[in-house]
């Protein structure tokens, strides 16, 4: 049998946390269920980025945006044509990466960011998987860029829909450019190395990256 300790205190232990005092981490850790990390949540899911970039992108990869495409699913009576160059079916694949349209601003977005121009899905999708699992401003370069271009190219495709607004791909490429100065500008805490340097400087922040130095 058990008898209380009369010569100690009670005290109250947290049993979800492994010091016994509250934590939200651990609390959190016990509440959730755990699954395996996808290859692309540092694409994703990062400290500095812009939230509604990032849902828009997260939705892209899961292929949950309501594309033409997804909808003529539902109802064969749907027009699934491409607004952006009215000549393909609207899957997510076409509208993001293939369609002419978007491979203009691919093509700009790529040089800015000196890497190789790839416009098919998976393959563009796995080649930035490798390319972001750290914290240098190269890294946040392209996230950032890669969720504003998507971002900018789901916006486009509904002012078409639903506004009858029509942009060319030079003004998105440059609505992109700004978010993406706008967001380095306010974020950036270390000091750029030369590659960083020399990327940062075709986005319009030569004045962080010489004051960095
Ligand atoms: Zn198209």
């Amino acid at each position: 049998m058990l008898y209380p300790n009369q010569a100690m205190e009670d005290q109250v232990v947290w049993l979800a946390s492994p010091s016994g005092s509250f934590r939200t981490s651990a609390t959190w850790n016990f509440l959730r269920r755990k699954r395996s990390k996808v290859p692309w949540f540092r694409l994703i899911w990062y400290s500095n980025s812009i939230p509604k970039h990032s849902f828009i992108a997260w939705l892209a990869i899961l292929d949950r945006l309501s594309t033409r495409s997804r909808k003529k699913n539902w109802s064969s009576s749907i027009d699934d044509t491409c607004v952006l160059c009215g000549n393909a079916s609207e899957t997510r694949n076409h509208l993001f990466f293939s369609c002419p349209y978007t491979t203009h601003i691919w093509e700009k977005i790529s040089s800015m960011l000196e890497i190789p121009l790839n416009c098919i899905w998976q393959d563009a999708l796995n080649w930035l998987c490798k390319r972001v699992k750290h914290k240098a401003l190269y890294s946040s370069l392209l996230k950032l860029a890669w969720c504003a271009s998507m971002y900018h190219i789901w916006i486009e495709r509904n002012s078409r829909i639903h506004r009858q607004l029509y942009r060319s791909p030079s003004a998105i490429i440059v609505m992109i450019q700004m978010d993406v100065r706008d967001k380095v500008l306010g974020s950036v805490k270390e000091r750029p190395s030369p590659m960083s340097r020399k990327i940062a400087a075709q986005w319009g922040l030569e004045i962080l990256c010489t004051a960095k130095v």
